[in-house]
């Protein structure tokens, strides 16, 4: 197994891309190795410039859920094509993916297309803003909401200290008013909310993490912040950029039963083109401009070409259920077999799994938070990455991140990646 192509690649783009990618988690650094370039996907199976074949379970970092690829969606494309690739005017289709989101998730009045995960939190924490009149929110600890300034507040620090910027560039003043909580701590959102009476406009959460590996709300979580918003007439954002249309159709707040008042889209919305979206009750969207006065605009937002893929999509979605059961049962056996086999061996691992999401944990202990999840040998994950890319299995190259099956996953597939784990251990 060769990577000679790719080595040579990653050295010309060090030269004129900052650290030779287009978003950081590509560059391998947390491996220490070059990354593989890609040249073409179908199904389950991604190849590399080298000519080497693996079984991928990035899926573009979820998108890809039919597998990658998909034919139906690549003639959606295709055919959309034909019309034009950019109208900056307002088009049949976008209305047909509003209305196919309003009529299945019942949380979501209205919805706005935007062109990332990043613009959808930015522009729903921006219309909770205008509707509250308030200015603070409650964010928290290891969640990922993309990388807006007010949405890079340090992760890993307490329930106490808001505002420390958690990336260069991002002065003070753009994060003052965000506030990180602890995941599955009630009480530390509580106690924000208690010190800050009247002023918190929004509690924005992933109802399943998956940005810090795989961290499940413990039952009382959502419900819980459900109802602490109430109280306070704070507005509860689900941030679904991963969760929506994975777990079920309606994403995680039809899994848990627990309705947002308002829920950001992205990854699977646009079926692999650069889709986001951010909707929910009506009063809150009108809000938006032109219809209210917080202002949000772009000049691709709703593409006719990545509107095709992504309604494609959730119309295959939705009118397939079984896609959602075969995800559950393939999650079922991989991170089931995975799990067996730590328990059976004694080895200080964790699995942390829900449907097709999944995480396996170099730590003894069991992972509930940002700071159990820190826990994680990361040197460790290295190494297991490695193995598994020489075993023909491609993971994300960091400890802090998911596996995401598609539906294009095979039973082969998943005994060769039971089997590549079982080597991993015994040597
Ligand atoms: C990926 C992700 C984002 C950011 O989406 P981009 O399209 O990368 O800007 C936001 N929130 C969550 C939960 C994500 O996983």
């Amino acid at each position: 197994m060769t990577a000679e192509r790719s080595e040579q690649l990653f050295k010309r783009a060090v030269e004129c891309i900052p650290g030779g990618v287009n978003s950081p988690v590509r560059a391998y650094g947390a491996i220490g190795i070059a990354p593989r370039f890609i040249a073409k996907t179908a199904g389950s199976h991604i190849c590399d410039v080298d000519g080497n074949t693996y079984i991928d379970y990035i899926d573009s970092w979820g998108p890809c859920i039919l597998g990658h690829n998909d034919e139906r969606i690549r003639d959606a494309v295709i055919e959309a094509s034909g019309r034009g690739l950019s109208f900056g005017c307002a088009t049949e289709i976008e209305v047909e993916m509003a209305e196919f989101i309003c009529r299945h998730i019942p949380s979501i009045e209205m919805i706005r297309m935007v062109n990332s995960g990043t613009e959808a939190v930015m522009s729903a924490l921006r219309a909770a803003r205008g509707f509250t009149g308030r200015q603070k929110v409650i964010k928290f600890a290891g969640c990922y909401h993309g990388h807006s300034d007010a949405m890079l507040v340090s992760a890993g620090s307490g329930v106490m200290s808001s505002g420390v910027p958690d990336s260069a560039g991002v002065t003070p003043g753009c994060t003052r008013d965000t506030m990180t909580a602890v995941y599955n701590d009630l009480k530390s959102v509580e106690q924000l909310l208690e010190e800050n009476p009247g002023q918190v406009a929004a509690v924005i959460v992933e109802p399943v993490g998956a940005n810090m590996g795989v961290v499940l709300p413990d039952r009382d979580f959502l419900p819980g912040l459900r109802s602490l918003c109430d109280k306070h007439q704070t507005l509860l954002i689900f941030d679904e950029v991963i969760t929506g249309f994975r777990l079920g159709f309606t994403g995680a707040q039809g899994y848990y039963g627990v309705t947002p008042d308002l829920t950001t889209y992205g990854k699977i919305i646009g079926a692999g083109m650069p889709v986001g979206a951010y909707g929910g009750r009506r009063d809150v969207m009108e809000m938006v401009a032109p219809a209210g006065p917080v202002y949000q605009a772009g000049t691709l937002s709703g593409n006719p070409i990545a509107m095709a893929a992504g309604l494609t999509q959730l119309k295959i979605l939705q009118s397939e259920p079984e896609i959602y059961q075969k995800l559950a049962d393939m999650g079922e056996r991989l991170y089931g077999q995975m799990k067996d086999h730590i328990r059976e061996h004694q080895i200080p691992c964790q699995v942390n799994h829900i449907q097709s999401l999944g995480c396996l944990f170099f730590t003894a202990e069991p992972v509930t938070d940002y700071a159990s999840a820190k826990t994680a040998d990361t040197a460790q994950y290295a190494k297991y990455f490695k193995h598994m890319l020489k075993s023909g299995i491609h993971l994300a190259p960091a400890q802090f991140e998911a596996m995401f099956l598609s539906a294009a996953h095979t039973e082969e597939d998943l005994q060769a990646t039971c089997e590549a784990i079982k080597m991993f251990f015994k040597e």
